[in-house]
């Protein structure tokens, strides 16, 4: 079975359109500052494709595209001034950032409260003991995924295998899987046999950056398995780090690339933007 990410995000944003709509009415407008420093084509689309979804929910975005030589002082500065702007309820600034900039001390310069982006350590450390608080919208779109992809399943009891253990996917997927009460397991480079240790999983999801890395031999039969990678194979098409057609084979349910993470992602972030505004109010 293949879950598509692509209709269960358009899902996400025709239900923040509605309650965007309805908070309108009531005065209140969601606007999500987005910074962009250098012109990485990658990072510009993603930017693009970020203010094409404030366009579409109805929320306000403003756009600060910089320079690729700005200056650290002058990014914190920017950020500064958005965090004192009462108007605005998210601010995200793109990654990666020039070498000369240093990512932890801008990610630790926005506001917790307005880091819809759920970087900043007081929302990662609120996901480890169970507060409330910003989520990486990665991993966060993985669990609506499973949920809304599979609505008849329980993660609850299942074996969870996560491959890759960086701050913005594996470590907080780790933690949202948890969260589930699935029993999770988190492998990276060194683990020794990962074919073994992957086999054991009923839920795999890999966030490793390599194309084909998991196969067959790696999915036990019926397991669900989630794809995050987005590489490129030798013929330069999108790819994720599963071999689609070998694993899909086996699998209970799976996630195409692209189609799948990829459009969550945005979604979720869409959805950290509205609960940012929620926040506001309360
Ligand atoms: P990182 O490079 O930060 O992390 C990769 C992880 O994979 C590391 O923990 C690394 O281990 C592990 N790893 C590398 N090689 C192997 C291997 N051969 N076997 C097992 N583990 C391995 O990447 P990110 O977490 O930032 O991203 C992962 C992928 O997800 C990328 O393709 C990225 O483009 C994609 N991505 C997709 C998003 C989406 O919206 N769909 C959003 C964010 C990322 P170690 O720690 O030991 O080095």
């Amino acid at each position: 079975m293949l879950i598509d990410g692509k209709a269960i995000s358009q899902q996400i944003k025709d239900e923040l359109k509605e309650k965007t709509a309805a908070l309108k009415e009531k005065g209140i407008e969601v606007t999500l500052a987005v910074i962009l420093v250098g012109e990485d084509p990658a990072s510009q689309v993603y930017v693009r494709n970020k203010k094409k979804a404030c366009e579409y929910i109805g929320y306000n975005s403003l756009s600060y595209e910089l320079p690729a030589d700005t200056t650290q002082e002058k990014l914190l500065e920017l950020i500064e001034e958005l965090n004192n702007r009462k108007d605005v309820n998210g601010i995200l600034v793109q990654m990666p950032l020039p070498s000369h900039i240093d990512e932890k001390t801008v990610i630790n310069a926005i506001d917790p409260k307005k880091d819809v982006d759920g970087f900043h350590p007081m929302n990662v450390g609120a996901l480890v003991v169970g507060d409330k608080g910003f989520v990486s919208c990665t991993p966060a779109g993985v669990i609506q995924l499973i949920k809304r992809g599979l609505p008849d399943y329980d993660i609850s009891g299942k074996e969870c295998v996560i491959i890759g253990r960086s701050n913005i996917v594996g470590k907080p997927m780790s933690l949202l899987m948890l969260r589930e009460n699935a029993t999770v397991t988190i492998a990276h480079s060194r683990t020794k046999d990962l074919e073994k240790v992957c086999k054991r999983a009923d839920i795999i999801i890999a966030a490793v950056g390599k194309a084909g890395v998991i196969t067959k031999d790696h999915v036990k039969e019926g397991a669900v398995v989630i794809d995050v990678g987005i590489n490129r194979n030798a013929e330069g098409k999108l790819c994720g780090d599963v071999c689609f057609d070998e694993v899909s084979a086996i699998a209970g349910a799976i996630t195409p690339v692209p189609g799948g993470v990829g459009p969550m992602t945005i979604a979720m972030l869409m959805n950290n933007c509205y609960e940012a505004a929620l926040n506001e109010m309360s």
